[in-house]
């Protein structure tokens, strides 16, 4: 899809025009917008009574969207603690509302998700947020958690289109588009309807759910660019055969390194099985010492960005959509080979 905005990118589709020299309210520019909405609908089953919206400032912008959103001041809201990312939406949740933490793994050090069914939300909160994959952690939620009347809220950023979702379980889905959507700066909102209408007065007009909604997320000139090429992704996704078919591929992935840092004494991953993500693979070695040579000698081997998030050090693997089995299967190789020089 690179190579095909490459082919694309100083003539779109014989238009004359790049993407970026369009205006944003011409037939072709929405055309894109349309279409990559339309494609993000199809591949995760978006019902009919959700609004699908294409916003900007990252999923960052979203952790205040939520409250701001959702919430009149004064209110409450229950957040559920697995790591680092659902530590930053707290933080900016709390200058918007109370936020009751009704669950926090860091009994497990952050390797866990709480029990299924042990999530309990009190009375008043007005919606529960979870974070789907902690990216840093590498700890993904297994279940879709049950919370009655109460609209569950998921930051979706590092997991969205890696496997179907059940989107009519949820109130809100967000995600942050560079990792299995785009490029960075963009992020995808999809917001159920009946909770459109409720935004704060002083909420940002460009975090604004309702009127963006109503704006066809173009209440300003939208990153024209991004979408676009969000469109292609999506495009791709369905020519691998969709959610299911990512699924797949995506298990298959995850099992061959797992499979390889369990099958190995030398190799570890903290995190509890049922917890596992299948897109960012946290592993250590038995020496904290070999962590830089590993990291240097597998970029020397072609086998980038291994290293882990600079706040918990190890190495981590992020193995997302665009990631290919036979690169999984380098980084196997590679492992093995690391772990007979120095095991
Ligand atoms: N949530 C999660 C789970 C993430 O992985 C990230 C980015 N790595 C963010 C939120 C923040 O996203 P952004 O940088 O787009 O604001």
């Amino acid at each position: 899809m690179l190579e095909r905005a490459q082919s694309e990118l100083t003539d779109w589709r014989g238009s004359g025009m790049s993407v970026m020299e369009m205006s944003h309210r011409s037939p072709e520019f929405v055309s894109i917008a349309a279409e990559a909405e339309a494609r993000m609908r199809s591949l995760l089953g978006v019902p009919d009574d959700y609004a699908v919206l294409f916003l900007q400032g990252g999923a960052t912008g979203q952790f205040a969207g939520v409250p701001l959103n959702l919430t009149a001041p004064g209110s409450s809201a229950a957040y559920v603690n697995t790591g680092a990312w659902s530590k930053k939406a707290i933080a900016e949740a709390r200058r918007y509302l109370d936020v009751q933490v009704v669950a926090d793994e860091k009994e497990s050090n952050y390797s866990s998700v709480p029990a299924q069914g042990s999530l309990e939300v009190p009375a008043g909160a007005a919606y529960l947020h979870y974070t789907l994959n902690e990216t840093i952690g590498g700890v993904e939620f297994p279940y879709v958690p049950e919370t009655g009347d109460v609209p569950l809220v998921t930051d979706a950023s590092s997991t969205i289109l890696s496997r179907p979702l059940d989107v009519s379980r949820f109130g809100v889905i967000y995600a942050g588009a560079q990792k299995n959507l785009g490029p960075s700066g963009l992020v995808v909102t999809i917001v159920r309807k009946d909770l459109l209408g409720t935004a704060r007065p002083e909420t940002p007009s460009m975090i604004d759910w309702t009127a963006m909604a109503e704006a066809d997320s173009m209440l300003n000139t939208p990153p024209t660019l991004s979408w676009y090429l969000v469109g292609l992704v999506l495009e791709w996704v369905e020519q691998q055969g969709g959610l299911t078919a990512m699924a797949e591929r995506n298990r298959a992935k995850a099992e061959l390194l797992y499979g390889a840092i369990d099958g190995s004494d030398f190799y570890s991953n903290p995190v509890q099985k049922e917890a596992r993500s299948w897109m960012n693979v946290p592993f250590l070695v038995p020496d904290p010492a070999l962590e830089k040579p590993f990291v240097q000698a597998a970029a020397e081997a072609g086998l980038s960005g291994l290293g882990g998030h600079r706040s918990v050090g190890g190495m981590r693997a992020s193995i997302y959509n665009a990631m290919p089995i036979e690169g999984v299967q380098a980084l196997v190789d590679f492992m093995t080979d690391f772990e007979k020089q120095n095991g």
